[in-house]
């Protein structure tokens, strides 16, 4: 075990930026990175399992974890709950591990408060009627969902100056050399 500890990377991005694409790249190309898994109330979407892209929980329990300040950053994304727990975060961490958070801007910035030389960087597409494209050609939401995670991330872009970092997601390939770039100049 190293007696260094890690750091504290976390993504943001509007819904449909390419971060989940973005997050697998670095995490498969990049030793020593591991992502915490967060919890959602959020409904499993079709091939989406417990404990692999999410802990997947009831409105209940997630107000019991509230309570109990189980969570690092926790949000209302769209028209759910999500977060990150404390524990988790902090056990990798201590063993010294880089940890990859990939979660939304209220939860970027709570994480900031709490962890002052976390990382944040954000993802943000080309344009917004590009990200418009991306969102329809996934078939995963319904219209009024989209609209929604529309407008979301327009507010989204709006904070992207609190970031450390900003990488533009037009070209898959690019993006993914500059987060993984951006990730070992840390990892030192
Ligand atoms: P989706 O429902 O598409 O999986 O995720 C919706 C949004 O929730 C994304 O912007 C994602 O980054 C954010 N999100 C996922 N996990 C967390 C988390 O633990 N905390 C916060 N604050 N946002 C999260």
């Amino acid at each position: 075990m190293s007696n260094k500890s890690g750091k504290l990377f976390v993504i943001s991005g509007p819904s449909g930026a390419g971060k989940g694409t973005l997050r697998e790249h670095a995490l498969d190309n990049i030793e020593n990175l591991v992502y915490s898994i967060s919890c959602t109330t959020r409904k499993p979407r079709d091939g989406e399992i417990d404990g692999v892209q999410y802990r997947f929980i009831s409105h209940e329990k997630f107000k019991e974890d509230i309570e109990k300040n189980l969570f690092l950053e926790y949000a209302h994304v769209h028209a759910d709950f999500y977060g990150t727990l404390k524990a988790d975060v902090i056990k990798e961490l201590n063993a010294g591990k880089n940890v990859l958070l990939e979660i939304d801007v209220q939860g970027a910035l709570q994480v900031r408060e709490k962890i002052s030389d976390a990382i944040l960087i954000f993802i943000a597409p080309p344009s917004l009627e590009e990200l418009e494209k991306r969102l329809r050609d996934r078939h995963t939401e319904t219209e009024e969902n989209l609209n929604l995670r529309l407008s979301n991330a327009k507010k989204e872009l709006e904070l992207k100056d609190k970031y450390d970092y900003v990488i533009i997601n037009d070209d898959l390939e690019t993006a993914s050399k500059e987060l993984r770039d951006l990730i070992l100049k840390f990892d030192k």
